[in-house]
């Protein structure tokens, strides 16, 4: 166990972000690690509690957020052997559960630490960053590879559709236990919304490539411009492979429909997002570009992709950025209604908000409140937005209308599912828990499963769906 006392000793550290005023000038990522005694002291104060709810993702109190890490990451015992400085035992242990952990231990959003045994009274154990000093040290020591190695081949032959953290984590379980494995991508870049959704300063596209071309050196193909379904039929596949993993992610945005929505400057997000991650790639993320100046943004969506899109918009230079978000604050505390373990669901402040609140006095968020119209000038370009205040059944309060400057709406609203059109191709009508589903050679897992989620999720389900199919395809050999 790490020190007993640890959570006496050591206050909670997390990895520093850098000061806004440096980060806001380029595309770098957010925060710098620790040093390693201090990592060190960070995993001391892990108690190896009794019951370590941090472990197990569970859904207490509903369905509003997980509580625990939805992956069962083996959090105390990898804590414990980064207390004792044994690093390529956490490693191993780590990466028992979690195939990517580079990912995660910079962008989850750390349910395991809002309901550790120590956030009851206190702060939670800082165990997101400690992932993340495992894994970046596995990587600098050349421990990773060679795990992705199989000891034998089979002769099986696996196609996974689509190449985020799902699609990764399945191919990375599938050829550790042997079998030939090809991702098929239809963007030009492997990650899936690791490399075209997330920005940099969240996760550097060298982390996301470092892992493609690791998975790359271990025997994974990789095939990018190719759509399946428009590319390279269902029928195409099923010659080529034994089985199927679909992890195409739920990629339908949620419209606006207000009127005005065909004018020029109102985006989905994520095409926004994109292309700002593509324009770093092509210019370096040393400095910012100047491509928004003079140019008022809001935001339609509150959550973590609209603060994404604030963040970027900034370094772009935008003259202004607005976030407007339908739903009413949330309490500063947790509510008696919310204890812990749950997720807490309280108002925090997200870093593109934090930058944004450094560059510009006026107000920026605007909660409870519903955009109705975008006004547009006589070419068809955006020139502002009418907005409406609205009441907990989301009804217009009368006497609150507005309109605001806004050059570019970003629609950061969330997504409705996965493409359908998909599914059909192969026939796929029912997915069921364990990942099959009515076509036998077919599994589907991720976000193209469960809807918009986590990286965490999309990880854990693409490990287990490999299992599934080795499982399956080992019976088979077995009859
Ligand atoms: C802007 C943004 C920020 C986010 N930030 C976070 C965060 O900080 N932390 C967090 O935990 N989660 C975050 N998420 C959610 C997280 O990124 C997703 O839950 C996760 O990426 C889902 O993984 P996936 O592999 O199922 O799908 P995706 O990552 O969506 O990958 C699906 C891939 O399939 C490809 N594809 C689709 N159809 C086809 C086809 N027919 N043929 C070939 N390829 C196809 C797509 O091009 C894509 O590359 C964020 C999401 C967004 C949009
Ligand atoms: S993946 Fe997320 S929930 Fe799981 S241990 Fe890492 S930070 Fe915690």
């Amino acid at each position: 166990m790490a020190d007993p006392f640890g959570f006496l000793k050591y206050p909670r550290k997390d990895n520093p972000y850098r000061p806004v005023e440096e980060r806001i000038t380029d595309w770098e990522e957010l925060q710098t690690p620790l040093e390693e005694t201090e990592r060190q002291e960070q995993a001391a104060r892990c108690m190896s509690c009794g019951i370590p709810f941090c472990h197990t993702g569970v859904f207490y109190g509903g369905k509003r957020a997980v509580s625990g890490c939805p992956n069962d990451n083996l959090i105390p015992e990898w804590n414990d052997l980064v207390y004792r400085g044994e690093y390529k035992k956490a490693w191993e242990r780590l990466s028992r559960t979690n195939p990517i952990p580079e990912m995660t231990g910079r962008v989850c959003p750390a349910p395991c630490e809002k309901s550790c045994t120590e956030a009851l009274n206190g702060s939670g154990v800082a165990i997101h960053d400690n992932e993340r000093f495992i894994i970046d040290t596995a990587f600098d020591n050349d421990w990773v590879r060679p795990t992705g190695i199989p000891e034998s081949r089979t002769d099986f032959q696996i196609a996974i559709v689509g190449s985020g953290p799902a699609g990764l984590s399945a191919a990375w379980r599938l050829n550790q236990l042997g079998h030939n494995v090809t991702i098929f991508e239809r963007s030009d870049r492997f990650g899936g919304l690791l490399m075209y959704g997330i920005p940099n300063m969240k996760l550097d596209k060298d982390v996301v490539q470092r892992r493609i071309d690791v998975m790359m050196e271990v025997g994974i193909k990789f095939v990018a411009n190719t759509e399946i379904g428009t590319d390279k039929t269902a029928e195409e596949l099923y010659a080529e492979f034994d089985r199927v993993i679909i992890t195409s992610g739920a990629s339908v945005p949620r419209d606006l429909k207000a009127p005005g929505r065909e004018l020029e400057g109102v985006r989905f997000a994520v095409d926004y997002l994109t292309e700002a991650t593509k324009d770093v790639l092509k210019h370096g993320k040393g400095a910012t570009s100047r491509k928004l100046e003079g140019k008022h943004v809001v935001v339609i969506g509150g959550g973590d992709t609209g603060n994404d899109c604030l963040a970027s918009a900034i370094r772009q230079g935008a003259a202004s950025v607005k976030q407007l978000e339908i739903t009413p604050i949330l309490p500063e505390q947790r509510t008696p209604a919310n204890p812990w373990p749950e997720y807490p669901m309280v108002d925090k402040e997200g870093y593109g908000q934090a930058e944004a609140h450094f560059v510009q006095a006026e107000q920026l968020t605007y909660y409870s409140t519903s955009t109705t119209k975008f006004l547009g000038a006589e070419r068809g370009q955006l020139i502002a937005i009418e907005t409406v205040e609205v009441d907990n059944q989301f009804q217009p309060v009368e006497g609150t209308e507005k309109r605001m400057k806004a050059d570019l709406v970003l629609l950061a609203m969330g997504f409705t599912g996965p493409e359908h059109s998909l599914l059909a191709e192969f026939g796929v009508s029912e997915i069921l828990d364990d990942y099959t589903t009515n076509n036998e050679r077919v599994f589907v897992a991720g976000d193209a499963k469960r809807g918009p989620s986590l990286v965490i999720w999309a990880i854990r389900e693409g490990r287990l769906a490999a299992e599934n199919v080795d499982a399956q395809l080992r019976a088979l050999v077995a009859q």
